[in-house]
């Protein structure tokens, strides 16, 4: 949470950097000066249905028809009309000005360019993504459009239309200082694939070192997101799918659709929902089939607007709903809903910012426009942190359970299992450095008896007492452990037979004047021990069990509250 402030009011110091500072309006564009962004000199007029020509735009624009756009970006929402662009350009020095305009969005079905002076067309490239790489002016993932500009004035009229988000930033410059503007957003894209793909490849790894689903849902989740990425931005038009012009017209809506979708399929998997929300979960998936099988059906029928319409519709709702769920798992007990919950907001807030900079309400800048980008990187980052964080977790919770298994739950003594493994190693070192070892069993006498007279309940507080006493008898060597039923037993590695007799004295008497109060009542008990050590002749652990078994099946016999252990015995 501490990175998500920093990281936050890192990002709130970048946004009141003054990035730009440009003339006001009605003058032309001064070609000697670099202009990142040109609304405040565009002129803008949006076609009716008809699609009009060059001629007839220029007299529309005579006959007032244009409007100034008045921000730095020209934005019409999603529009499927043709919409021009006018901007009057001064080189106010005395030599020719070699310049660059650049149409920076991508993902334009259609960019006609024409560029008059004195009312005479010097020139006009026809250009989108509907028409081939080859129709481009220059080699670039971006719309460019390099002129010499000679003394005086001349007019750019750009026609432009897209299916898509009409978002219209059109730099103006020296192409030097663009090449740089480029070479920035080329590493800007290369630190952003480099930390997806990153990321991707790491909880690939751990998809397959753990196997838990949520790591691959995450992978095909960034997966999806480069792809819309790379989609949107061009960079795939651009290097992979080169005059796949049909295909890049869809692109788009099939990879907001498949983004949201691996989105929706990864936050219901890392916020249980599945098992939090049974129900919830199956709404989701009924209304994520239902949106996938509606864009198919929308891009069978060429219903072009419809499918990116549904599509941002879907990634909105998706980013709204999953937040939600965030909250209702994150309230139901799963902390690390937390972490879903900073990446959303960091998204919501990232994704408010690019459009609240095109709307002039926030200074443009690259960071603001490509604030959701930044978004991403650092929300990926954030997941991946609570991905590994589950994973300790899932450690944590999976060593308590290795040692509850090893626990009696009664007496809170090493149960059997314990005792076999851990037994096993002291036998191997004993073995080893030849050093003594011995073993007592002890058996409570007639526990069958205070069952019966004072119930089960009270027969439970004495194994609890003779077991305490016990632990707090042996010395930290000893190995204790609930051997079963009544019958306790304890390991004692470097003690010698004189020393074995010795506790197992101590203890018959610790018990003997034991007086445990149970259930209202007083109940007093003693226990006969069976005390056994290794010998040369001892050939495994399983032979000194047995031994000492024996030991305290005799004390059992000669009148119990007792220790036998063969030749020295101790009894009261
Ligand atoms: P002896 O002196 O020969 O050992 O007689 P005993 O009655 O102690 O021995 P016996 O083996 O006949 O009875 C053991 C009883 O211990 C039988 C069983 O119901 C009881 N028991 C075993 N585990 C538990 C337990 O966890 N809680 C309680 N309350 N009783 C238990
Ligand atoms: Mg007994
Ligand atoms: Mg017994």
């Amino acid at each position: 949470m501490r990175s998500l402030c920093l990281y936050l009011s890192l990002f709130s110091a970048l946004l009141l950097t003054p990035v730009f500072a440009d003339a006001s309006l009605n003058e032309p564009l001064d070609a000697s000066r670099n202009h990142d962004v040109t609304g405040l000199y565009t002129f803008f007029m949006v076609e009716d249905e008809d699609e009009i020509s060059l001629q007839q735009a220029i007299q529309s624009y005579r006959q007032g028809a244009f409007r100034p756009v008045g921000k730095p970006v020209a934005g019409f929402g999603l529009n499927p009309h043709g919409v021009w662009l006018r901007i009057e350009v001064v080189n106010p020095t005395d030599r020719t000005l070699h310049r660059r305009l650049t149409v920076e969005t991508p993902w334009l079905s259609r960019v006609d360019f024409y560029r008059l002076q004195n009312e005479q067309l010097l020139a006009e490239y026809q250009t989108g993504i509907a028409r081939p790489l080859s129709s481009r002016q220059s080699d670039h993932r971006l719309f460019v459009f390099e002129q010499d500009y000679a003394p005086g004035n001349s007019t750019i009229y750009l026609r432009l239309q897209t299916h898509e988000p009409m978002i219209l930033p059109v730099s103006f410059s020296d192409p030097v200082h663009a090449e740089k503007r480029d070479t920035l957003s080329a590493y800007g894209y290369g630190m952003l694939y480099g930390i997806i793909s990153g990321l991707m490849l790491f909880n690939l790894m751990l998809y397959f070192s753990i196997r838990q689903q949520r790591y691959l849902y995450y992978v095909l989740y960034l997966a999806m997101y480069l792809y819309n990425n790379i989609s949107f931005t061009g960079h795939g038009y651009f290097y992979l799918w080169q005059d796949a012009s049909v295909f890049q017209q869809w692109t788009d809506s099939l990879s907001i659709t498949l983004y949201a979708t691996a989105g929706v399929l990864f936050a219901l998997s890392f916020l249980h929902t599945r098992e939090a929300f049974p129900r919830l979960y199956r709404y989701t998936l009924t209304g994520v089939a239902l949106i996938c099988t509606l864009q198919l059906l929308f891009i069978i029928g060429g219903m072009h607007m419809a499918s990116v319409k549904t599509g941002m519709l879907y990634l909105m709702l998706f980013s709204l709903l999953t937040f939600g769920y965030a909250i209702l798992s994150y309230r139901k007990g799963y902390k690390d809903a937390a972490y879903y919950m900073a990446a959303s907001i960091a998204t919501l807030v990232a994704a408010a910012i690019t459009p609240l900079s095109v709307l002039d309400i926030i200074p443009f800048s690259t960071f603001t426009f490509h604030a959701g980008e930044i978004a991403v990187a650092f929300d990926s980052i954030l997941l991946s942190i609570a991905l590994a964080s589950q994973i300790r977790h899932a450690q944590y919770e999976k060593r308590q359970a290795q040692k509850l298994a090893r626990t009696d739950i009664l007496t809170r003594l090493n149960n059997r299992l314990a005792f076999d493994e851990i037994s096993k190693q002291i036998w191997i070192e004993t073995k080893q450095n030849d050093s003594d070892l011995c073993f007592i069993m002890l058996d409570i006498d007639h526990f069958k008896e205070i069952n019966d007279s004072y119930g089960h309940s009270a027969g439970d507080a004495v194994l609890k007492n003779v077991s305490s006493m016990l632990t707090k008898i042996v010395r930290e060597d000893d190995v204790l452990v609930r051997w079963g039923g009544e019958e306790f037993a304890i390991l004692l590695p470097g003690s010698s037979m004189q020393q074995a007799i010795k506790l197992a004295a101590r203890i018959r008497k610790a018990i003997e004047n034991l007086g445990i109060k149970a259930e209202g009542h007083h109940i007093e008990t003693t226990v006969s021990l069976g005390v056994a050590c290794r010998e040369h002749e001892t050939r495994s652990m399983d032979e000194l069990f047995a031994t000492a078994d024996e030991r305290l099946y005799r004390a059992k016999q000669e009148g119990r509250n007792r220790v036998c252990a063969g030749e020295a015995d101790d009894r009261p």
